[in-house]
C-alpha cells in the first residue's frame, strides 16, 4: 500500500480558473516580463495591504535582501544573527560586508538586544535582523540602539508577511524590510519577494540595480537581474486576495497543535498565538525536543517521523556560521544559544493543506513515540 506522505510545506494556489483568468491577456499582450501591467499592480496591492509606500518586488526575497543591502550603502561590519536561512548571511557576504554574529534569545530564537551594544565597532554600518519563524524582533530595543549609534536596520521578515505589531505592518519597522514570497512560505508568488522601505532615496538606484543597473541609455549601477516575471505576479495577485484564509487555516491547525502538543513533557512548543501588541501569521510550527525528558533526541523522533511519513524538519541546523562555506572564516564561540536551539529545533507540517485529523494524527504519533522510546 503507498502510504501518504504529510508535507512539511505545500504551495498555496488558488483555484486554477481563478489564476487563468489572471494570466489569459498575457496571451494578446505577450507582455511576459520586465516590469509589466501584472507587476506593477503586485506592487500597488501590496502596498495597499501593507500600508507602505515603498514596495519593490524582486525575483526572489534574498535578491531583494542583497540588492537592498547595496543600495543603502552598507559598508564594513553588520551585526546579525547565525540562526537564519543562509539567504541572510549570504546577502551580507555577497556585498563585501562582515558579518559579525549575535547571539539569539532561546525564547523566541531573534537577536538578543542585550548583546547587539558590546559588538559595536566603528567599522559597523547596519543590524541585519531577522524574525524567525513570523516572531517579531525587540524592534523598540533595536530602534534605539540603531538611532544612538546611527546604525541602519534591515529586517529579513521572510517569515513574517502580514503580520503587525502593535497594529502596525511589520515592515514599518527599522529602515527596511524584506520578504520572501517563495511557494513554501506563508504568501506565494511561486517565486518572488519585495522589499519595503522608508528613504524614497534609495529607489531609484535598487530599482535600477534590479535590471542589471541600466538607467537612461547608460548602465550606471553594478546590478543584477532580479526581476519578477509576470506570470509570478500574476500568481503573487491571485494569492494577496487570499491571504486572510490563509492565515485563518494556519492558526486554526496551530491552536490544534498547540492544544495537544502542549501537555507533552520533554516537548516545548514554541509557536505562539496572536496576542494584543502582535497579530501573527502562523508561518511555522516550531517545537523544541528535551531528549532527557522526552526520551528520543530531536534526531531520533526526526528519523521515527520521517519514516512514517510525517516530513519533520530540523531546521535551522546547523547555524550558518557553521557550514562548510563559513566554518572556518566567521567563528561561533559568541553564539551558544543559537547552537543549542539549532541542536534541539524541530519544525512540523503547516500548510493550508494540512487537516485537523493530520495534525491530531501527528500528535498521536509524537505521544506513540514517547510511550514506546
Ligand atoms: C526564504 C528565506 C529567504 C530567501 O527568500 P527566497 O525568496 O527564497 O529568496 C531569506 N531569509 C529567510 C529567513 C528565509 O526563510
Amino acid at each position: 500500500m503507498e502510504r501518504k506522505i504529510i508535507f512539511l510545506t505545500k504551495a498555496f494556489l488558488p483555484e486554477f480558473e481563478e489564476y487563468i483568468n489572471e494570466i489569459k491577456d498575457m496571451w494578446d499582450t505577450h507582455w511576459i516580463t520586465t516590469m509589466g501591467p501584472k507587476h506593477n499592480v503586485l506592487e500597488n496591492e501590496l502596498q495597499k495591504y501593507m500600508g507602505v509606500d515603498n514596495v519593490s518586488v524582486f525575483v526572489n526575497g534574498h535578491s531583494a535582501l542583497k540588492l537592498l543591502a547595496n543600495a543603502m550603502k552598507l559598508t564594513g561590519e553588520v551585526i546579525t544573527t547565525p540562526y537564519t536561512f543562509i539567504s541572510t548571511t549570504h546577502a551580507i557576504v555577497q556585498n563585501g560586508l562582515t558579518p559579525v554574529f549575535c547571539d539569539v534569545n532561546k525564547d523566541d530564537f531573534n537577536i538578543d538586544v542585550d548583546k547587539i551594544e558590546a559588538l559595536i565597532t566603528d567599522n559597523t554600518s547596519a543590524i541585519i535582523a531577522v524574525h524567525v519563524y513570523g516572531n517579531p524582533c525587540d524592534v523598540e530595543a533595536i530602534d534605539k540602539i540603531a538611532k544612538k549609534h546611527n546604525l541602519k536596520v534591515i529586517y529579513d521578515a521572510a517569515h513574517a508577511f502580514g503580520e503587525k505589531v502593535n497594529g502596525k505592518d511589520i515592515s514599518e519597522y527599522g529602515d527596511a524590510s524584506i520578504f520572501s514570497f517563495h511557494a513554501s512560505k506563508v504568501y506565494n508568488s511561486i517565486e518572488g519577494g519585495c522589499a519595503v522601505y522608508k528613504d524614497e532615496g534609495i529607489k531609484d538606484e535598487l530599482l535600477k540595480l534590479r535590471n542589471f543597473g541600466i538607467g537612461n541609455r547608460d548602465v550606471e549601477y553594478v546590478g543584477i537581474n532580479a526581476k519578477m516575471n509576470e506570470f509570478a505576479a500574476a500568481m503573487g495577485i491571485c494569492n494577496l486576495r487570499h491571504i486572510d484564509e490563509i492565515i485563518q487555516c494556519r492558526k486554526e491547525l496551530t491552536e490544534c497543535y498547540i492544544n495537544r502538543l502542549d501537555k507533552i513533557e520533554g516537548i516545548q512548543v514554541m509557536a505562539k498565538l496572536d496576542s494584543e501588541l502582535v497579530r501573527r501569521n502562523y508561518s511555522y510550527m516550531p517545537i523544541l525536543v528535551n531528549e532527557d525528558v522526552f526520551g528520543l533526541s530531536r534526531e531520533e523522533l526526526l528519523k521515527k517521523m520521517n519514516d512514517l511519513g510525517i516530513q519533520a524538519l530540523s531546521n535551522f541546523y546547523p547555524i550558518t556560521n557553521r557550514f562548510s562555506c563559513y566554518k572556518n572564516i566567521y567563528g561561533d564561540a559568541e553564539t551558544p544559544n543559537a547552537i543549542w536551539l539549532s541542536e534541539h529545533i524541530l519544525l512540523l507540517p503547516l500548510n493550508t493543506e494540512l487537516t485537523i485529523d493530520e495534525v491530531n494524527y501527528i500528535c498521536d504519533t509524537v505521544i506513540n513515540l514517547k510511550e514506546n522510546s
